[in-house]
């Protein structure tokens, strides 16, 4: 099959997109390209690790294919609404469709000023670029759907932050960039034509089953919700935190986008937070699934106009729209149910009380002893307990009793088997963030990137125990916390 590159979404409407090309850059350098992911695009090998592929991804010199474009889109920032946002550093450069017929985005990221830069420079500091890149792929090792980062290449310029930093560009892979806040913008355009236009776009790239159903617009907002509650119940149960859940960063294809202030917790806490910006916790771990579903609301008022026969039949589109959105908590909650119940073999009994209060329990200790989130659960895998109980020091009792009442709920001749699938959903290797910033400082400070290529490595095979990538595994010692992350 040849290279398809092929425009759609810039063919809707010239309001949606606005044409513009790369700044180029003084001195590109490379950083990493993904030839996995090169190869699954089936992007042809002239624009691999070549210097022409340096030069594409740069933005210095583009390929007659490439037609970039800044997408417009709308959002609410930490609850408030600003009608224009859109990619101010970012540019669409061609969506690709691959030999499965699967059709992706390919955008540049940090690839300087469009028509929606407001104030910024459009250009993105070398961390934030490592930061993407490898939590990026982390997520989609993990089995959690993300976009995916093609590839880093340094801009041999500065940029100004803070400090003066080395400047970036990521190349960064969707199944679309469409956001919540595509759709708001849509909506504040306020034509009807386009709304119905745009929707359509949406069921026919994400969700074509929804073009066939008795109401495709009702059956769109449903299938949104069901892609968003799988996606946050996947966050929950790695202990991810996205940090900036504003409407333009959820996505409608229901993967993770936009990787800033984001972490993994490490200690279990619901109310963990890290971002700076986020001062009241909005974006606290237990509060991703209510911000979702306050989210999907908002995509749900955009549907509206679309929902009834006669739009004059406003009430009755909002009561239908009102009951899907609540149904978002039903729907998530079997799906994190489920991912939780996995994380301890009982995947086959989600919602039975044996389970719910195991799971309870467990939380409890480990919430109380600030146990590592992570390495709690691939623990509990291993052949023996020590490990495990190990980790709850301050009261190794009721750790000791609660590992009792787990093997006692599982038959003792599948434990091994248990165990075995145990692993393969609870991770040894996550992007701790104390490690990003080390493999950014290396990099940022003194051009290093051995240590960056280590944690690409290691975060490839994220449920494999190695013992060349064992300190990966482990959790900030107190010096190296990092308590606070930066957009
Ligand atoms: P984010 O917080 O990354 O989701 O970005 C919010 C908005 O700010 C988006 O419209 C971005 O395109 C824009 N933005 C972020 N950084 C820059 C920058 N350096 N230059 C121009 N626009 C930016
Ligand atoms: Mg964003
Ligand atoms: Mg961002």
């Amino acid at each position: 099959m040849l290279f398809q590159p092929e425009q759609s979404y810039t063919k809707l409407s010239p309001l949606l997109a606005s044409p513009c090309a790369p700044s180029p850059v003084a001195e590109p350098q490379w950083i990493a390209f993904n030839q996995a992911l090169a190869n699954q695009l089936e992007i042809p090998s002239a624009y691999h690790a070549t210097e022409q592929g340096l030069q594409l991804y740069a933005g210095n010199q583009l390929p007659d294919w490439a037609q970039p474009h800044a997408l417009a889109y709308a959002g609410h920032q930490f609850a408030n609404f600003v009608p224009q946002l859109g990619d101010g550093r970012a540019l669409l450069l061609t969506e690709v469709v691959n030999a499965n017929q699967q059709r992706f985005d390919i955008q540049l990221k940090g690839a300087g000023r469009t028509p929606y830069s407001r104030g910024g420079d459009g250009r993105s500091a070398i961390g934030p670029v490592l930061r993407e890149y490898l939590v990026s792929e982390a997520m989609h090792a993990l089995n959690i759907p993300t976009t995916r980062a093609l590839a880093a290449v340094a801009t041999g310029e500065v940029v100004q932050r803070e400090s003066a930093q080395p400047g970036a560009i990521l190349t960064r892979v969707a199944s679309s960039h469409l956001r919540v806040g595509t759709a708001q913008y849509v909506l504040g355009l306020k034509r009807y034509d386009l709304l119905k236009q745009f929707a359509d776009y949406v069921i026919q790239r994400h969700y074509p089953s929804a073009a066939e159903a008795a109401n495709p617009y009702l059956d769109l907002l449903n299938q949104v919700i069901d892609k968003q509650a799988q996606l946050i119940a996947k966050w929950m149960s790695v202990g991810f935190i996205h940090g900036v859940m504003n409407t333009d960063n959820m996505t409608l294809s229901g993967e993770t986008i936009d990787y800033g202030p984001c972490a993994f917790m490490e200690a279990y806490n619901p109310a963990q937070k890290f971002s700076y910006i986020d001062r009241r916790g909005r974006y606290a771990y237990q509060n991703q699934p209510p911000i979702a579903m306050w989210n999907l609301a908002r995509y749900a008022e955009t549907l509206l106009p679309l929902l009834t026969e006669t739009d004059n039949d406003t009430e009755q589109a909002i009561q239908v729209a009102t009951a899907a959105i609540e149904g978002f908590e039903s729907v998530y909650h079997g799906y994190y149910e489920q991912a939780m119940a996995t994380k301890i073999g009982h995947g086959h009994k989600a919602s039975e009380p044996v389970t719910q209060q195991l799971l309870e329990r467990l939380l409890h200790l480990m919430q109380q002893q600030q146990v590592d989130f992570t390495l709690a659960f691939r623990y509990l895998g291993d052949t023996d307990s020590s490990r495990f109980i190990e980790l709850f020091s301050q009261d190794t009792t009721s750790a000791k009793n609660w590992y009792q009442d787990w093997l006692a709920s599982h038959n003792d001749s599948k434990l091994t088997v248990v165990k075995q699938a145990m692993n393969q959903v609870n991770p040894a290797v996550i992007p701790r963030n104390h490690r990003l910033e080390e493999v950014i400082q290396a990099a940022q400070n003194s051009g290093n990137l051995r240590p960056f290529n280590r944690f690409v490595q290691a975060l490839q095979q994220p449920f494999e125990e190695r013992q060349e990538f064992a300190e990966f595994m482990q959790p900030a010692k107190p010096s190296e916390q990092v308590t606070t992350t930066f957009c």
